[in-house]
């Protein structure tokens, strides 16, 4: 079997959306039968996103081997429910890493490295490293930042290489691009397109396809118009319309026939039409709610849209399983004290405390989870919300006033949540932490097993502090049970209230493993439990 690649560029902006396109089209792809993945080249120099804030750079997401990846990579994964992996990502920071070991190890004795050949087929390496596995039809690459960029430079000059080497039936162009509005003129404008796909094929690659992101629908004047100044067929200037739910992109696509144009061009057959019957479902489900929750997402990135991305959209699967609205309200835990916390909070029926990392805010977490387990509101705590419901639990129910994660404080005296021994001579910050897929045994009777339905789960992890089991007893005791352990190591990773309605939290991150086809069986439960139906319903 030959691998078919196809490359998706950007142009005139960022944030068009490249990697919902490519997904949208793998997922028409995936449909028709093909197998497929999609890769994401990034072009800046840190090795992975792992270092970078959420401000920088939205969520870093993680995959099953333990890869610190870009958010488009959870994009992949909830549109085809395929896991993806280190190979899926790459940066410049990742390529040039190799090139320079190589250098050093002497592989290119007597040559001078240069972006031209070494760095350019160190890229191509890594495009054809997924395609020469042998499991993928087609793979999808798509390359990020915006043509014209100094950075993209050696990536599109890889891909012009990777055409002419490969052979122009087997691979595909396909540039995304802007055409804005123009209030003033009240037309729309093409001229940034145009400009765009010449810088293009000044750089020696022409698109097959152009998908153009607008806020109104292109008349066909204006794609023949498109397709005349770009050298395009008339079929291959495809509308990105603003979509109400990135989940009607794939439709969207579609009916503009993407996916059979992209086979004709690739020569591949047809196959059947896509069968897109559980997504549509899903999609009907998600547009027809017969309720509607509340649910409180308490974190301290909470103004950045992509901060907790994978959240998002694990509430979004979750409410659509039930045929219930998630409205998520978003709370900055900076500005939740004991004084306005109930006000704040009223009305919330679910409450989330995110991830993260660091003392700021730590207060505003604490305050929002005493307020839940109080209240018998249900409460899901992830990773960081996980060890900050040991912390409120062991200040405000056990009496260890100085309980605190090491983390937040390295001298505190009750160090509920310590740092893992594996962790304490890491020195490096990049790729150190506990990352990854790791098995858990759930307790029988636990909350926990009745949400999974089964006794071991699999989950993805990112974090260097634990509940330290030295003081599990106290816990146990006081009625805050380990319902799920780590059973090579006996890590905790799954705390809850038996007496509670509903008061759980993991310190892995179930979010990334939440997919349109597998909805997560906590965020499916958490729902349900904020509704008031009984949690107990197993779903995988
Ligand atoms: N900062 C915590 C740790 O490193 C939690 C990490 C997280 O929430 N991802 O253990």
């Amino acid at each position: 079997m030959s691998t078919k690649y196809i490359f998706v560029t950007g142009g005139v902006t960022s944030s068009l959306g490249k990697g919902i396109v490519s997904a949208s089209l793998a997922k028409l792809l995936q449909a028709r039968g093909y197998s497929v993945t999609i890769q994401k080249l990034d072009p800046y120099i840190n090795v992975d996103p792992g270092t970078l804030n959420p401000y920088e750079h939205g969520e870093c997401y993680v995959t099953d081997d333990g890869a610190e990846t870009d958010l488009d990579l959870g994009h992949y994964e909830r549109f085809l429910n395929v896991p993806t992996s280190q190979a899926n990502n790459v940066t410049t920071g990742r390529i040039y890493q190799t090139v320079i070991d190589k250098e050093r190890r002497g592989d290119y004795l007597g040559k001078t490295v240069q972006i031209i050949p070494h760095i350019t087929d160190e890229i191509k390496n890594c495009v054809t490293k997924l395609g020469n596995k042998g499991t993928y039809e087609i793979v999808i690459t798509e390359i990020g930042g915006t043509v014209g960029d100094i950075e993209s430079l050696p990536y599109v000059e890889a891909v012009r290489q990777f055409r002419y080497e490969h052979g122009y039936k087997n691979t595909l162009v396909i540039h995304l691009t802007l055409i804005p509005y123009l209030n003033a003129a009240g037309e729309l404008k093409t001229k940034p397109t145009q400009h765009s796909v010449k810088t293009l094929q000044s750089l020696g690659i022409q698109p097959d396809i152009l998908v153009c992101r607008t806020e109104y629908s292109l008349g066909e004047d204006q794609k023949r118009k498109i397709a005349l100044f770009c050298n395009l067929d008339n079929n291959s200037v495809i509308e990105s319309l603003d979509a109400s739910t990135i989940y009607d992109v794939p439709l969207m696509m579609a009916d503009q026939n993407l996916d059979s144009v992209v086979l004709e061009k690739i020569e591949l057959p047809q196959r059947n039409t896509p069968d897109l019957t559980n997504w549509k479902s899903f999609l009907s489900r998600l547009k027809n709610p017969v309720n509607t929750v509340h649910i409180a997402l308490v974190g301290k990135y909470v103004e950045l849209q992509d901060a907790y991305k994978s959240i998002q959209e694990a509430l979004v699967h979750a409410g659509a399983s039930s045929e219930c609205k998630v409205e998520v309200t978003s709370f900055h835990s900076e500005e939740l004290d004991d004084e306005n916390v109930a006000a704040a909070l009223e009305g919330m029926q679910g409450i989330i405390v995110a991830p993260g990392f660091g003392r700021r805010g730590l207060g505003g977490k604490i305050t929002a989870i005493k307020y839940a387990r109080e209240n018998n509101i249900p409460f899901l705590g992830i990773c960081l919300g996980m060890q900050c419901a040991v912390i409120e639990f062991g200040r405000n129910v056990i009496g260890l006033n100085e309980a605190n994660s090491a983390e937040m404080d390295p001298q505190t005296e009750h160090p509920v949540i310590d740092i893992m021994e594996q962790q304490k001579d890491v020195t490096d910050m990049g790729g150190t932490m506990r990352l990854g897929a790791y098995t858990c045994k759930l307790e029988a009777d636990s909350l926990a097993h009745a949400i999974y339905g089964r006794s071991e789960i699999s989950e993805r992890h990112r974090h260097r502090y634990e509940f330290n089991n030295n003081y599990m007893d106290n816990y146990v005791e006081k009625g805050m049970v380990p319902s799920g352990m780590n059973p090579e190591n006996n890590l905790v990773e799954i705390v809850e209230i038996p007496e509670h309605p509903f008061f759980i939290g993991v310190q892995f991150h179930p979010e990334y493993r939440s997919t349109v086809a597998n909805p997560h069986p906590l965020f499916v439960n958490l729902v349900k439990a904020a509704i008031g139906e009984k949690h107990a319903i197993a779903v995988n």
